[in-house]
């Protein structure tokens, strides 16, 4: 009864219908502020996670109380779990699946590669199995990452770029993702968006990241590792929910007059979009705009980049997004990440006036 309360959409303030969505990986960055943004608007959202230990289970559990505090369940599963997912998609009248739970981090894979095979092709499979055996299929919003370009040499990275050479297993798996898509939409005309993220930071974001790893370790005063030369495309949280949201309203629309099967009719659609913010930032400026921001000097260390799962740059080309449901990043780095210091500080209880002088201790670098 839970479930269904949760699933439920309340009358959306423009007056439309809402919408009910499953969203897997709800604990998570992009799954909480997905989540939120959902109920917000009045449609019906009911999360699943596993609250698994790759980072702060602490911090997943912080997210979820929000979320339940705004009237949003989440269910404590694992996306494995296809018995699960099927009593849950049949639990209540869902419209949309916004699929985001997954390994996440490049460098984790050098020590669990199976973790990143088990959520994020396996994983997809069970939730893909479980939509297309529903009577009334859902449509599945999935995300895939910026990192399927791989080591791109032409930018900015549009859709129909190359993305056959991967530099991580991670990135090998969401390239894996974007082909068993196409095959479960070919197979069972399911409705599938595929939604390549470029590097999301904010508040309530996720520890392993770059920007979080060099907040902690600037107030810790412990020395931080920078890639030389390595250049990302920040994108925002806003930014990025206003996309996905964008992404589930135009998602069950069909592509219209296709022909299949020697039938005319509209064809489920098979979607992918770049979610970026089209300007990339040298990873020094970023640490230099957090500097600014916490009052205190950075203890750099500049390496040259190990051929271990990073990529050099990332630039999205977000036209096709913004074609189809109005994409259009707003937030500046600068702007961005104001908001996540004062999240951070407020978080952890950080009094800025009192952080500790640097130290030569050793730090591990982090994902970008
Ligand atoms: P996150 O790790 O914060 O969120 C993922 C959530 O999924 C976590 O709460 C985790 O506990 C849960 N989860 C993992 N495996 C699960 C399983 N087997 N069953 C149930 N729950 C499971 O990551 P995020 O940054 O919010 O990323 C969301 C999605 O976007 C992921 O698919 C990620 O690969 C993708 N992505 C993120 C970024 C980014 O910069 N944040 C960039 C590109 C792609």
């Amino acid at each position: 009864s839970d479930v269904l309360r949760s699933a439920t959409p309340t009358r959306r303030r423009d007056g439309g219908a809402g919408i009910s969505v499953l969203v897997t990986g709800a604990a998570g960055f992009v799954g909480a502020h997905c989540s939120l943004a959902l109920r917000a608007r009045g449609d019906g959202v009911v999360g699943l996670d596993n609250f698994n230990a790759y980072y702060s289970p602490s911090l997943k559990r912080a997210r979820a109380s929000l979320l339940a505090s705004r009237g949003v369940a989440v269910i404590d599963g694992d996306i494995n779990d296809g018995a699960l997912l099927s009593r849950l998609l049949d639990a209540a009248p869902f419209t949309h699946v916004l699929h985001l739970a997954a390994q996440a981090g490049v460098r984790h894979a050098l020590r669990d590669p199976q973790a990143y095979v088990a959520s994020n092709v396996a994983g997809l499979v069970s939730v893909l199995e479980a939509a297309a055996r529903r009577p009334h299929q859902p449509a599945v919003v999935w995300a895939s990452s910026s990192s399927v370009y791989g080591l791109n040499d032409k930018s900015p990275f549009s859709e129909d770029h190359r993305t056959d050479r991967p530099a991580s297993l991670y990135a090998a798996t969401k390239k894996a993702g974007e082909a068993i898509a196409h095959a479960y939409n070919h197979i069972y005309g399911l409705s599938i968006t595929g939604l390549r993220f470029f590097t999301v930071y904010g508040p309530w974001g996720r520890p392993d990241m770059a920007y979080f790893a060099f907040a902690r370790s600037i107030v810790a005063g412990e020395p931080i590792t920078l890639f030389r030369g390595a250049r990302r495309d920040f994108t925002y949280i806003d930014d990025v929910v206003r996309g996905c949201l964008g992404a589930l309203d135009t998602a069950g629309e069909s592509t219209g007059g296709g022909v299949r099967g020697g039938k005319k009719r509209g064809v489920a659609p098979l979607r992918i979009y770049n979610l970026g913010n089209t300007s990339p930032v040298d990873v020094a400026r970023m640490v230099g705009i957090l500097e600014k921001l916490l009052g205190r000097k950075a203890n750099k260390r500049v390496v040259t980049m190990p051929s271990n799962g990073d990529v050099p740059f990332t630039h999205a080309n977000v036209s096709r997004a913004a074609r189809d449901f109005g994409y259009r990043p707003t937030t500046s780095l600068d702007a961005g990440l104001r908001h996540f210091v004062e999240w951070f500080v407020d978080y952890y209880k950080i009094d800025l006036a009192k952080i500790a002088k640097p130290t030569k201790r050793k730090s591990m670098a982090m994902s970008t």
